[in-house]
């Protein structure tokens, strides 16, 4: 999608740390980190929120969950543990309206949060 920023790391038009990509789904870090390890994992295809994925998404959901695992066992806090979500609307604090789950980790996170 045209004037999305993550469309645009997926495109490589924007550089971005790419640190797992396969056919569905593209992981980075995220450029303002709030944990030691703090990776965003988006679908390639452009989905604005969590609200409009639909039943066709499964297969990609899948594959995003599969990736968050596999990146927290490189990473090394698959065992310590780790948070994995996805900000929807204004009092979640989205501010970029592409579909992507925070990878948290490397330290004791609050709950609840803030
Ligand atoms: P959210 O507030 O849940 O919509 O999350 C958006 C996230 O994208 C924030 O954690 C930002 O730090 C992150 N972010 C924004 N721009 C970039 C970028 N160019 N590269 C990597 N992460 C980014
Ligand atoms: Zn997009």
């Amino acid at each position: 999608m045209e004037d999305c920023l993550f469309c645009k790391i997926v495109a490589g038009q924007i550089p971005a740390t790419i640190i797992y990509q396969d056919a569905d789904v593209v992981a980075f870090e995220d450029i303002n980190p709030q944990a030691p390890r703090h990776v965003l994992v988006i679908p390639r295809r452009h989905i604005p929120s969590m609200t409009d994925i639909t039943s066709e998404d499964g297969p990609v959901l899948a594959s995003i969950y599969m990736a968050a695992t596999k990146i927290a066992r490189e990473l090394g806090i698959a065992e310590s543990g780790f948070r994995f979500l996805t900000n929807v609307g204004p009092d979640a604090g989205q501010s970029v309206f592409h579909l992507h789950f925070h990878l948290l980790g490397g330290r004791r996170l609050g709950w609840p949060p803030g």
